[in-house]
């Protein structure tokens, strides 16, 4: 009995065994693309944060 679980990325069928190595994506290209899309993801947050602390400071002038 083989467990088959979908592919993140392509909704493909992989069958989660030791060969499946890029599990639970269904390759390594599927794996790789979800990283990318998952670390550009985080970079755009992260740039979004210097403006914000900027407006605190910006505040504080007013005490
Ligand atoms: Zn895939």
């Amino acid at each position: 009995m083989v467990r088959i679980v979908k592919c993140p990325q392509c909704n493909a069928d992989v069958p989660w065994t030791p060969e499946s190595r890029w599990r639970p994506f269904c390759s390594e290209r599927c794996k790789t693309l979800d990283l990318g899309a998952w670390a550009s993801e985080r970079y755009r947050i992260k740039t979004q944060e210097p403006p914000d602390g900027g407006e605190r400071g910006d505040g504080s002038s007013e005490e």
